[in-house]
């Protein structure tokens, strides 16, 4: 990781008083790890933080250490210094843009690719598994103390946007990070349990019904299904209870690439893209206006279902075609 790049924000941590710090929209456990984990950090070096998600916190990540301190807004700001956290572009920070934006100076921390960094301080590191790496990093600089409830958010980020380890993106830095988390008090158990085997009844549901629309085309490469609104209804979940379903598609033999949709309450289309192999599905959900990496991304579309059914599976499909 690049250590001046690291100096230059802590430099500019140690001279601000009233931070804000923002993740991005539909938080996940990256996003929210690492929003706590440098808020409670920079607590502790005496900083006034306030903590935003503009979506706030879905009830699966209510386990993480002091969750009930984020917000969804921000105050017309008095902050010295906003920070964005994981968000790929200062659009993604949602209704709490325009805050970190206002503040006199912005650190954008990110692990994302994508082009569009924000502020003056750029803390963007593509090669780290998470952001909850470079937040590791960076408190370590800032000899921000270190506690349990700071390892188990950290934990979590990394562990979550790491596919708990498994992702191409896992270096030897990631197990040495980890390691020292879990020195630190974190428990991957109790992480792994409390994401990945707390699913709700109705979230089993909406799995069984995601399972038993799987279709495959492209020689059984190509694999998606879709959850309608009646669905949610009729089992009573809401969109935060599809995580992970997605991957449970990509696990299906032959399979390269999946793609869940879901019909979002305005009749919106939600898609998670995931893949298996160096098919880059970043790729394809920029093409709708959305973005992530390589192996897992997202977008939005208008709708109907089938039109985006057919728009981002037949963009999926040239992308796989690609050597
Ligand atoms: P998920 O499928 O879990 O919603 O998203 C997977 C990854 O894709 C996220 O970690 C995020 O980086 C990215 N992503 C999902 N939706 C969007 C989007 O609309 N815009 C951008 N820029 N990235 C997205
Ligand atoms: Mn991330």
């Amino acid at each position: 990781m690049d250590q001046t790049k690291i100096q230059v924000a802590a430099q500019a941590i140690c001279t601000a008083r009233n931070v804000l710090i923002a993740c991005h929209v539909h938080a996940d456990g990256d996003a929210l790890g690492s929003l706590l984990a440098l808020g409670l950090g920079l607590e502790r070096l005496g900083k006034t933080v306030t903590l935003v998600s503009p979506d706030g916190v879905p009830e699966l990540w209510r386990f993480l250490p002091h969750w009930s301190r984020v917000r969804t807004a921000a105050d017309p700001n008095h902050a010295d210094l906003g920070i964005g956290v994981d968000a790929d572009g200062s659009d993604r920070l949602g209704s709490a843009e325009a805050a970190v934006l206002a503040a006199p100076v912005v650190i954008d921390i990110d692990h994302h690719a994508g082009p569009d960094l924000f502020g003056q301080i750029h803390l963007v590191e593509p090669g780290a598994a998470a952001t909850g790496e470079i937040v590791y990093e960076l408190l370590q600089t800032l000899r921000a103390p270190f506690d349990g409830d700071i390892a188990t958010c950290l934990l979590t980020a990394i562990l979550t946007d790491t596919g708990s380890f498994r992702y191409g993106s896992v270096t030897p830095r990631t197990f040495t990070i980890a390691g020292e988390l879990v020195a630190a008090g974190a428990s991957p158990g109790t992480i792994y349990g409390a994401v990945y085997e707390q699913r709700t009844l109705a979230a089993a549901r909406l799995l069984g019904i995601a399972l038993e629309r799987l279709e495959v085309t492209a020689g059984g490469a190509l694999a998606w299904s879709v959850l309608r609104r009646d669905d949610f209804a009729r089992v009573g979940a809401c969109d935060e209870q599809t995580e992970g379903i997605v991957n449970q598609l990509r696990a299906v033999r032959g399979v390269r690439v999946a793609a869940l949709f879901r019909e979002g309450p305005e009749g919106e289309i939600r898609v998670s893209l995931r893949a298996r192999d160096e098919t880059d599905v970043g790729q394809v959900a920029r093409q709708f206006g959305g973005g992530g990496h390589r192996a897992a991304a997202g977008c939005t579309l208008s709708g109907p279902l089938a039109v985006a059914v057919e728009q981002v599976i037949a963009a999926a499909a040239t992308q796989l075609a690609m050597p």
